[in-house]
């Protein structure tokens, strides 16, 4: 191999690890913007869901400029060409204003209801933790629009997903069952 091809190589190779060192960050910082998260709306003073712009987001950090805008609100389209003043809370905590972080901050050291066990991770996984309201239905937590969480859930108790599926169960087949329909106190 001649000096000229060898010194070619070298680059090619400096260069792809270059481009895969960024596109790593790049991916990296997209996993980070990713998700839903909550903020109180400077507007209404209510609770509001919203998203980044993940992608927009992660190439401007690349780039060096603290820029980031959102892609979604629960208050647009009414309110699409608001000023995002609400951005100020995601930027200043932008992992505890998740709203998988705000329901593990709610569950907490909480036990279900039913089997008297804690609800650890309650924010994460596939099987989410479940929600109890004063007739005994359960809900997931994450079918619940986010934006209706903060008040929603101080008004039901908690349960584990095992309970959950196991209530609706026996909700749905009552014929079978002799245990009333209520919420354990
Ligand atoms: S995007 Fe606008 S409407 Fe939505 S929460 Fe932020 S400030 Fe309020
Ligand atoms: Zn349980």
């Amino acid at each position: 191999m001649s000096t000229a091809s060898a010194t070619l190589l070298v680059v090619a190779v400096l260069t792809s690890a270059a481009l895969v060192k960024q596109a790593g960050r790049l991916l990296r910082s997209i996993w980070r913007f990713r998700g839903t998260r909550l903020v109180v709306c400077p507007q209404t003073n209510a609770p509001a869901a919203v998203r980044v712009d993940a992608w927009s987001a992660a190439w401007a950090e690349m780039m060096r400029d603290q820029s980031i805008a959102l892609a979604d609100c629960s208050r647009w389209p009414a309110r699409r060409f608001c000023r995002q003043t609400c951005l100020g809370h995601v930027k200043t905590d932008p992992d505890g204003s998740r709203v998988s972080a705000f329901v593990a901050r709610w569950y907490g050291d909480k036990r279900c209801v039913y089997c008297g066990r804690s609800i650890p991770d309650a924010g994460l996984g596939w099987h989410h933790a479940a929600l109890v309201d004063d007739d005994g239905a359960t809900i997931e937590w994450s079918s619940v629009p986010p934006e209706e969480l903060p008040d929603l859930l101080p008004t039901h108790a908690p349960a584990c997903w095992d309970c959950h599926v196991a209530e609706t169960f026996r909700r749905t087949h009552q014929q079978l069952t002799d245990r009333p329909s209520s919420r354990p106190s």
